[in-house]
């Protein structure tokens, strides 16, 4: 394996975060009942004309400039023509010679991958099967004419591993820059992988596939860990490798060849004659430029720098959006942002994942973890309180900390009590108290255990260790 190198470019599809479509004023909601919103534009009626949606461009551009693009002087979109049910025109309008934006560049961990351009286009419709025998296919045109742009990479990634990172930090730039929600699920992003391998040392790129039908980026590492693989063991049978598209089989674990070179299609892409070109101006590229602001690895800088945090836990906290707004809203309140990010990587993320609850959704506000924070510090309640707080909030939607005040579950720090549940104690357990008296030492944390026990882990450990052990000593 080792004497070959892998080569990947890919081509990054992400739907744009409009209102309304790409040429018509139609909703762009997912999950809408099928064929709901749709028009005579987006239905592709003869006859009818579109209109450049403005705000479209705009993400786009903003797109193209975090990810250190040019943006077009003269960009023009171009039909792309090919015949299928859910394309209702028979073409989809794309860009082809003059796109919106080329020649940029995505660093990860040192390695810099080339953007060769960004392009915009419409979205097609959807194909629904049914999946009885003897049954027929419908299709849904809401998708139909939805915003996209397409990012397509130099082939400068060298191993799946890599090709994983680079989707994760395009996904989180367009997340930051509100560009696309990046709901993979949904179809917002998604990713074609061209892959080829060479032995090492070889300029010359060996032979390409292209693998399509990847609905997360597990997928996409392991579609190409498996096609690096096929790929390697051909050329080992001095077998010649075909130019073709394939297909990743989720159920199967393969790729699958759909259509080989000689089958691909000519688009016969000419300018859209009911278009006119456009161009981007210095100043509008100014605006833009101006509107991209902090980008995900400049926050994650400022968090190592502004807030001590360990690489580690910056790269966590700014991986999202909403995670690293929350995080700051907390820090603004509480000094110690450490103990924050601890609670929010730890439990806080945990529970979020198992009630499948976005952070910004959840019934622990920044407000309610700035609180339980103080009191912890405080010593008025324990990590294991918290714990059990944070669930129950999660469980019932009930801010924690009024969990922790109607349940009373702050600690104990009333000597009184503690020494009535010592007194108690110990004089249920002579046994204990005898072993101790023999020097057995593990007497004491036994003791101790009991203790909390009769007070559900809410004597303060530090009051009652020490006035047991006074206690102890007075006895005989
Ligand atoms: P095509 O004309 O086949 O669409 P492009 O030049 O447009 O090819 O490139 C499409 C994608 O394939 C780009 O992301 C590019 O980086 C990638 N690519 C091109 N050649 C190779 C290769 N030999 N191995 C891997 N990826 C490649
Ligand atoms: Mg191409
Ligand atoms: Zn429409």
């Amino acid at each position: 394996m080792e004497e070959h190198e892998i080569v990947i470019g890919l081509e990054v599809h992400a739907e744009l975060l409009t209102e309304s479509k790409m040429f018509c004023g139609c909703s762009t909601k997912f999950g809408s009942a099928p064929n709901t919103q749709i028009c005579p534009v987006c239905a592709g009626l003869p006859g009818t004309l579109p209109v450049i949606n403005g705000k479209a461009v705009e993400l786009a551009l903003k797109a193209a400039i975090a990810l250190k693009c040019r943006p077009a002087s003269f960009s023009r979109f171009a039909r792309k023509h090919y015949f299928y049910p859910d394309l209702p025109k028979n073409f989809q309008i794309s860009q082809f010679e003059e796109p919106l934006a080329e020649g940029g560049y995505l660093s990860i961990e040192g390695r810099t991958i080339r953007i060769k351009r960004i392009h915009m286009e419409e979205d097609a419709g959807k194909l629904l099967h049914s999946e009885d025998e003897g049954s027929f296919s419908s299709v849904d045109l809401n998708r139909s004419c939805v915003p996209l742009i397409e990012i397509v990479t130099e082939p400068d990634i060298r191993s799946s591993f890599e090709a994983e990172k680079f989707l994760a930090s395009i996904k989180r730039i367009l997340e930051y820059l509100e560009v696309s929600d990046c709901n993979m699920e949904e179809g917002s992003l998604r990713c074609d992988a061209n892959i080829s391998v060479r032995k090492k040392g070889d300029e010359a790129f060996g032979v390409k596939t292209e693998i399509k039908n990847m609905n997360s980026f597990k997928a996409v590492r392991k579609a190409l860990d498996y096609e690096a693989r096929r790929q390697i063991s051909q050329l080992k049978k001095g077998e010649k490798l075909r130019q073709e598209t394939r297909l990743w089989n989720d159920g199967l674990q393969i790729t699958e060849g759909m259509r080989s070179k000689e089958e691909a299609h000519d688009y016969r892409y000419f300018p859209e004659p009911d278009l006119v070109p456009f161009t981007v101006d210095s100043s509008w590229t100014e605006r833009i430029t101006a509107m991209v602001g902090e980008l995900p690895v400049q926050r994650k800088e400022r968090f190592i720098k502004d807030y001590s945090l360990s690489d580690y836990d910056a790269e966590v906290l700014t991986a999202g959006k909403d995670t690293a707004d929350y995080f700051e809203k907390c820090a603004a309140g509480y000094p110690n942002p450490k103990l924050l990010a601890n609670w929010i990587m730890g439990d806080i993320a945990a529970l979020l994942k198992s009630h499948k609850t976005d952070i910004c959704d959840s019934p622990v506000g920044p407000e309610s973890l700035v609180r339980i924070a103080s009191m912890i510090e405080e010593g008025k309640i324990t990590g294991s309180i918290v714990k059990k707080a944070l669930q129950e909030s999660f469980d019932t939607g009930i801010a924690p900390e009024k969990i922790i005040a109607e349940k009373n579950l702050a600690q104990i720090h009333n000597e009184d009590r503690i020494n009535a549940v010592i007194k108690e104690t110990v004089e249920e357990n002579p046994k204990a108290v005898q072993d101790y008296k023999n020097g057995k030492e593990q007497a004491v944390s036994f003791l101790i255990g009991q203790i909390m026990r009769k007070t559900s882990g809410q004597a303060n450990p530090a009051i009652l260790k020490k006035n047991l052990l006074e206690y102890l000593k007075e006895i005989k």
